[in-house]
């Protein structure tokens, strides 16, 4: 059975000690979740360790790093290898987010790069993927996704397909408060799980996690995780909110 996933992006916020009070206010009396949910928490580098060890004993909340490098190791200045990222005991990482994708140039190839160094090293990669604004506004949408698709992810073998997240973000929701509808969060969605049956079977499709980012908030998630194919959210801005994010967990039902 797919997983349901509430995954919270705090891209660059907090200080160690505001990390810290909301990671504990958000795990602290948590209610017993459903065995297939599962709460990852993207935190920046600086905290990894620190929220790694906050969640050691609590089987349903698991942290991610935002990014890594798709260089294996070696003369790269400030950046941060997959092997880094296992070697401290992070289970997911978000790679190909559009907040790096477009200001960093980021490459659907570097990005497989990436998504092939994090199996290598056991970790789960959440892939985002998603259109901006021009290419909705064209309706081209469906085939710039399944190319992101293609290029990022369709050298993988069924076995690391299933296990892997995809997140479905267009751009033009991201931060802007702007949620894709129900029905176009849905449409897309069920566009990825087709396109991925076609390469790699029904059964593959059927067990991948798609989850839907761009301005999820508690009082857009019950509808949102109501669609068939709909399996949770990536969320940005209201995942620093400690009550927001607690109900966006308890939407996951
Ligand atoms: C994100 O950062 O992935 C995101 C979806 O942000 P927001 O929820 O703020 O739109």
């Amino acid at each position: 059975m797919r997983k349901k996933i509430a995954a919270a992006n705090w891209k660059m916020n907090t200080t160690f000690q505001e990390a810290e009070n909301l990671l504990r206010t958000i795990t602290q009396n948590s209610p017993l979740l459903d065995a297939n949910i599962q709460v990852v928490f993207a935190v920046p580098f600086p905290y990894l360790q620190m929220a790694s060890s906050m969640v050691a004993e609590t089987p349903h909340y698991n942290i991610a790093a935002q990014n890594c490098y798709h260089q294996k190791s070696g003369a790269y200045t400030g950046e941060v290898s997959a092997a880094m990222l296992h070697s401290i005991g992070v289970h997911y990482c978000i790679v190909g987010h559009s907040e790096r994708r477009v200001p960093f140039g980021e490459s659907n190839e570097q990005l497989a790069a990436k998504i092939n160094l994090l199996f290598e090293y056991g970790i789960v990669p959440i892939f985002c993927c998603g259109e901006p604004l021009l290419i909705r506004e064209a309706g081209t949408e469906n085939s710039f996704v399944e190319n992101q698709l293609k290029e990022s992810l369709f050298h993988l073998p069924a076995t690391q397909l299933a296990q892997l997240i995809i997140a479905y973000e267009p751009i033009w929701a991201i931060g802007t408060g702007k949620t894709a509808t129900t029905d176009q969060a849905q449409a897309m969605h069920a566009f990825i799980r087709t396109v991925l049956g076609k390469k790699y079977g029904t059964a593959v499709a059927e067990e991948t996690s798609l989850i839907y980012g761009g301005s999820v908030k508690a009082s857009n998630a019950n509808e949102l995780f109501d669609a068939a194919d709909v399996d949770g959210a990536l969320v940005g801005g209201a995942s620093l909110q400690a009550e927001e994010f607690k109900a966006i967990i308890a939407a996951l039902k």
